[in-house]
């Protein structure tokens, strides 16, 4: 028991100091101390098909088939010995990096995966070769890299940068952190002042599992092991640099961080509000407002504009919106995603699957007028090219329980007209049969 906790100590160290931007997250799957090889890479992801700027996402363009990507270039350092801190520090990387390549989160779609690979390899200096890169369909805003070469982009991020622009600050954010071996660094530091008692907590925290489990676990984390506000800084630079070098946006970084504090104020939590400057209560490295004016004055030397290629973006997570939306409705917290929906229908896109989520946060939260709105947003998600079938379904819900049995039938049908392998087809044909049988 205590070699788990210990375990689980280890874990919480390796995943807590190189996450950089834990709004909130889930504890590790998995604390089982297992030696053995180091984790594999990911099969190698085919290309992206890319989407040329200004093209409507809904002309059918034909894929792009582009050649075979090169190799990628060798990784920049070696593996350090098993019996030296650092090579404790690998080693427990290495354990959560087979959680993450056998969970059910991990998006394995190869286009989106080649296409946050490639920008993460342009901001990463001579890191390239070093990225395993891990997309999750996690509701939090969260991207790490482990000391191993581990990166992990959870959609909740995802969900919430506008483009390209500010997800390549994220990335050469974070891939700051590991040139810098802000890990190990700060593992040191920890290790020289930390107590038992904590450690041991934090060990507590994994093994509890479940939502409060997660949230003793952070909070701890946040408290003993967050990267100081000057490694924070530092990483902003570096993200900064190497963003711009690359030809992005040099506002990016600071959009990216006042959007979030904005998100921060429209939270339904209390404690999330009140710290403003946080992303959230349990954010293990607080976006402090001498970070973001850093940032802003860094930009505001810039000598041009950069590319934001907001349109690529939004082409390459399109496909992602629905599930991505639906993990983010289970954070309950429907203040920020509110935020969250207001941000992605800003350009007047994909309105079916942004309004079928309004309607789902009115429906899910009965408050005073959420059944009117849930219904208006429902009622607008069908004009919409997007809309996702379980639209109709919701509006048939409610026309039966009004007793507009011909209505709700007629929406019951047209959702199992558009969800062809709906899993409650039974269900709902028995609902239709019902409906339109006479009886009540
Ligand atoms: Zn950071």
């Amino acid at each position: 028991m205590r070699a788990r906790l210990l375990a689980g100590a280890a874990l919480a160290l390796a995943l807590g100091v190189s996450t950089a931007y834990a709004q909130d997250a889930q504890a590790p799957a998995s604390t089982a101390v297992v030696v053995g090889e180091p984790a594999q890479a990911p099969p190698e992801a085919a290309p992206v098909a890319a989407t040329p700027d200004g093209v409507s996402p809904d002309a059918a363009a034909p894929p792009v088939v582009a050649a075979p990507p090169p190799a990628p270039p060798p990784r920049s350092r070696p593996r350090p010995a098993e019996n030296t801190d650092e090579g404790g520090l690998w080693g427990v990387s290495d354990r959560a990096e087979q959680d993450a390549q056998q969970s059910g989160q991990l998006e394995r779609d190869p286009v989106l995966n080649a296409y946050i690979r490639d920008i993460a390899c342009r901001v990463s200096g001579p890191y390239c070769g070093d990225i395993r890169l891990y997309v999750m369909n996690r509701p939090f805003f969260n991207a790490s890299m482990a000391p191993n070469g581990y990166m992990e982009v959870w959609s909740g991020l995802l969900l919430r940068v506008e483009d390209e622009a500010q997800l390549a600050f994220v990335l050469g954010h974070e891939t700051g952190h590991y040139a810098e071996n802000h890990s190990i660094e700060t593992m040191r530091t920890a290790r020289a002042r930390a107590n038992a008692a904590l450690i041991l907590s934090i060990g507590l925290g994994a093994v509890g599992g479940g939502i409060i489990g997660d949230l003793i676990y952070l909070g701890t984390i946040a408290s003993v092991f967050g990267f100081s506000r000057e490694k924070e800084m530092e990483a902003d630079m570096i993200g900064y640099d190497h963003a711009v070098r690359a030809g992005y946006d040099p506002t990016a970084g600071t959009k990216l961080w006042n959007n979030l504090i904005t998100e921060g104020r429209a939270s339904e939590n209390p404690d999330v509000r009140r710290r403003e400057a946080r992303a959230s209560v349990f954010a293990s490295h607080p976006l402090s407002a001498d970070r973001v004016e850093a940032l802003r004055d860094r930009a505001a030397t810039a000598t041009g504009g950069g590319e934001t290629n907001r349109e690529r973006y939004r082409a390459a997570i399109r496909p992602f919106l629905d599930p991505w939306l639906r993990a983010e409705l289970r954070r309950r917290d429907y203040g920020q995603t509110v935020i969250v929906l207001e941000r992605l229908a800003a350009h007047n896109e994909d309105l079916g699957v942004i309004e079928y989520y309004r309607g789902e946060i009115n429906r899910i939260r009965r408050g005073e007028g959420d059944r009117e709105r849930a219904i208006q947003h429902y009622t607008n998600a069908i004009a919409q090219p997007d809309a996702p079938a379980a639209s109709w379904r919701e509006l048939g819900e409610y026309a039966a329980r009004d007793n507009r049995n011909a209505e709700a039938a007629a929406y019951f049908t047209t959702y199992l007209e558009r969800a062809p392998g709906a899993t409650d087809r039974t269900l709902v044909e028995a609902r239709i049969a019902q409906l339109t049988g006479g009886g009540q």
